[in-house]
């Protein structure tokens, strides 16, 4: 494709007439296509516009990627039939961006398009996608006529001298829509439709916030952000900076002022922040600093919403983007700046192609923009450590919290071996030091939120006699015993039944439930704090969409005592009545079979910290566990990233693991379970051994088998990210046939996130 979109001057310097489109479709993936610019379109045809074609016998949206002068398809062109009017609707930058992820992750350039161009996006250049409604008004100026007769006289007066919706008007006042179109038409009112927008921060009081002064590591901070925003233009692009900034340092504060600074110099910004952490709190904390020039984008917008958001973005009435990782792709011009908090957050890695990294493909962004991006952390991915290290990156750091004396929380690591043996060995969900914590700050009128990773109440359902384990019969895994429906449940297909009265292997009346869910934890905790109110949060009472939000109002407002909850409740909350954070399973995190097991776990530690203690009281943090010797609790509970980082960085360095390798995974999946093994195996037969990378074998997933499909991988690592795509590609292109003809999907996790 490179080859064909060369343009060469003639003689006399001046480039031909561009007369063929090369266009991306997804009614054809993996493919782009030519055709020829009529002379009447010439104007409106160039990189970026989206095109109307006939592709077989259909007519089709097509997105051109570049326009020149030749072809290499051999025959005739079909002609452009139309094109979307106004600016292109991708920028030359975000085009060589989708170009960029295509090739980095291995995924159809049409794919890359689409998330930058949502469907309901582009359909809204043939509709015009804006809701509009009727409004009537007073007829204005010289030409308006006189009432007639008294009800029009009245009516009048009713409309005043604003504008009224027709439909809301009529209904409060008891006139009918044909009475007002009569005057309408007699010259006494105007009727007429006016573009809604719908607006997702609608009915939200929102109050004004001025920006703070700065302490001096904010200052510091900033001043790196701002030297990274002013780099020259015909220089090289500036170095991106990470903050790495303890919960509560403020590092929003200096993103806040950063962007102000930006909107200045006319330019513009992209946050993101992962979705979890996407919360009515946050998104007030940017529309109360920069108001309507905010835009919000995220994944519980309706369409409509999401387009009217994009179209703000679009005609550049918003320059503020606030949104998760699809946010990246907005189309801001003259973006100066790109925010990613929490960049360690593994949400911000798509698990459907492309399997983009947004943190990553932000940092290219930025190059191609010539732009400054910043990613903020407390405990930044050892990736973009270790950059900082290397000085690639520029660091900030920010130790202390920003609010007047606000100190940092104590932590203390409960051992549970010894909870267990006072037990008689049964291991208490409540250590007696927990249990202490919780009844003072219930006596004190103070908050406490407890984290546990695993919902449900009985992650295992085994039979007392022989063993028998109740497991999903589409899934590999256990099912969980949910109290509250009275069901067992599978956390990976949702699939549930009620739990079978005897043991189907053995027939024995009994079954066990055994380990700790969130349910159970509320349970204990009710029984354990008789006068205290407890709730929980996880995804089985936030299904609906308010519920979240009205389970943290009542928190918020201390109608709640303690919050029990999965990673909902441990992210980017901040309520100053917290005092104490529990982990009451820290080994969970670190039994998963994931290299960055260590890394998560001294993350949620550090995470669940900085949900306490955030207003002028400090907070206390109680972590349970088995394994208190484990580096990953015991410098976490010292807040001692830089020695965690140390220990884990040489740890990742012998064995060969990022950041000083890539690590790529290529699954395969089918309904049987020898046709995904055998795809597998021929897949690193493919790769073939080398000495410049490092192949794992053909084995199952972690989770073998998934929603009834069976799942293989083949892990490759190495340090020269070229070497390991080109592997790739090349296995991939050797073995693709054989994967169809035996029914296997194949698809490869490039830079891969989560467990192996
Ligand atoms: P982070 O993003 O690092 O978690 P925030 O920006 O949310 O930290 O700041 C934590 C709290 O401190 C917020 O309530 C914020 O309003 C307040 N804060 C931040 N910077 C300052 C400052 N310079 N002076 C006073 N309060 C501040
Ligand atoms: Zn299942």
């Amino acid at each position: 494709m490179d080859g064909i979109t060369q343009r060469t001057p003639r003689p006399d310097g001046v480039f031909p007439r561009r007369t063929v489109a090369h266009v991306a479709t997804d009614a054809a993936i993996g493919r782009t296509f030519d055709y020829a610019i009529p002379p009447e379109l010439a104007a409106s045809v160039g990189p970026g516009s989206l095109v109307r074609v006939e592709f077989g016998r259909r007519q089709i949206d097509a997105l051109v990627l570049d326009v020149s002068d030749r072809s290499a398809h051999p025959g005739a062109l079909k002609p452009v039939l139309g094109a979307a009017a106004g600016k292109p609707w991708l920028s030359a930058a975000l085009i060589k961006l989708a170009r960029w992820m295509s090739s980095y992750y291995l995924a159809p350039i049409e794919l890359c398009l689409k998330i930058m161009l949502p469907p309901v996006v582009r359909d809204g250049t043939r509709e015009d996608g804006f809701k509009r409604r009727l409004v009537v008004r007073r007829a204005r100026g010289s030409a308006a006529a006189k009432p007639a007769t008294a009800r029009q006289r009245e009516i009048l007066e009713r409309l005043g001298d604003g504008e009224e919706n027709v439909a809301g008007f009529c209904k409060a006042w008891g006139v009918s829509p044909p009475t007002l179109r009569k005057m309408a038409a007699a010259g006494l009112a105007e009727i007429f439709e006016k573009v809604e927008r719908r607006d997702p921060l609608a009915g939200r009081r929102v109050l004004p916030s001025r920006p703070l002064p700065l302490t001096g590591e904010q200052a510091a901070a900033l001043a790196l952000v701002r030297a990274a925003c002013d780099a020259p233009a015909d220089g090289p692009p500036p170095r991106p900076v990470l903050i790495r900034g303890v919960t509560a340092s403020g590092k929003t504060e200096v993103y806040l002022q950063a962007i102000a600074g930006e909107l200045a110099a006319g330019r513009g910004a992209i946050v993101l922040v992962p979705e979890i952490a996407l919360t009515p709190q946050t998104i007030q904390r940017f529309a109360a600093r920069f108001g309507n020039t905010v835009a919000v984008l995220h994944s519980q917008l309706g369409a409509g919403e999401r387009h009217d958001e994009w179209a703000r973005i679009r005609s550049g009435e918003a320059r503020v983007v606030v949104g998760p990782r699809s946010a990246l792709f907005a189309p801001v011009e003259r973006l100066g700046l790109i925010v990613v908090d929490e960049e360690h957050e593994p949400s911000y890695k798509q698990d459907e192609t492309p399997r983009y990294n947004a943190r990553d493909t932000a940092v290219v962004r930025a190059r191609f923009e010539h732009c400054a991006v910043v990613l903020g952390s407390a405990t930044p991915s050892l990736e973009s450590w270790r950059n900082a290290q290397d000085g690639k990156y520029a660091l900030a750091t920010m130790t202390r919290r920003a609010v007047g004396e606000a100190q940092l929380p104590r932590t203390v690591v409960v051992d549970m071996r010894g909870e267990a043996a006072k037990a008689e060995g049964k291991l208490p969900v409540f250590s007696e030091t927990l249990v202490q914590a919780v009844r003072r700050r219930l006596e004190l009128g103070e908050q406490t939120m407890l984290f546990l990773n695993r919902r449900g109440y009985a992650p295992t359902v085994t039979c007392p006699s022989c063993g028998h384990r109740e497991e999903c019969s589409e899934c590999s895994v256990p099912m969980t015993w949910h109290r509250d429906d009275g069901v067992l449940r599978c956390h990976v297909c949702g699939a549930f039944r009620s739990p079978p009265r005897r043991c189907p292997a053995c027939g024995c009346p009994d079954y066990r439930y055994g380990g700790v869910g969130t349910q159970r934890v509320e349970a204990v905790a009710r029984r354990l704090f008789p006068g205290a109110s407890v709730e929980r949060m996880d995804l089985d009472v936030t299904t609906r969409k308010s519920s979240h939000e009205e389970i943290l109002d009542r928190f918020r407002a201390g109608k709640t005592d303690i919050l029990v909850g999965t990673q909902m409740i441990a992210k980017g909350l901040d309520f100053p009545n917290v005092t104490l954070a529990g982990i009451l399973n820290a080994d969970a995190g670190l039994a998963v079979p994931d290299f960055r097991a260590a890394e998560r776990t001294f993350q949620l530690v550090a995470q669940m910290a900085g949900r306490t203690g955030r207003g002028l009281r400090p907070g206390d943090v109680i972590v349970q566990t088995l394994s208190p010797d484990e580096p990953a609790i015991r410098l976490a509970a010292r807040e001692d990233y830089e020695a965690f980082a140390r220990g884990e960085l040489a740890e990742r360095l012998e064995l060969c693991y990022p950041p000083f390798a890539h690590l790529h995974c290529a699954t395969f999946r089918s309904g049987n379970r020898e046709a995904a093994a055998a795809a597998a195996a021929r897949f690193a037969a493919a790769v073939g051994r080398s000495e410049r990378y490092l192949l794992g074998d053909a084995a199952p997933a972690a989770v073998e088998k998934a929603k009834g499909l069976w799942r293989f991988q083949v892990v490759l690592r190495g340090p020269d990210p070229a070497a390991l795509l080109e592997r790739l590609r090349a296995a991939l292109a050797a073995t693709a046939a054989a994967a169809e003809r035996d029914r296997v999907s194949v698809s490869v996790d490039v830079d891969a996130v989560g467990a192996f």
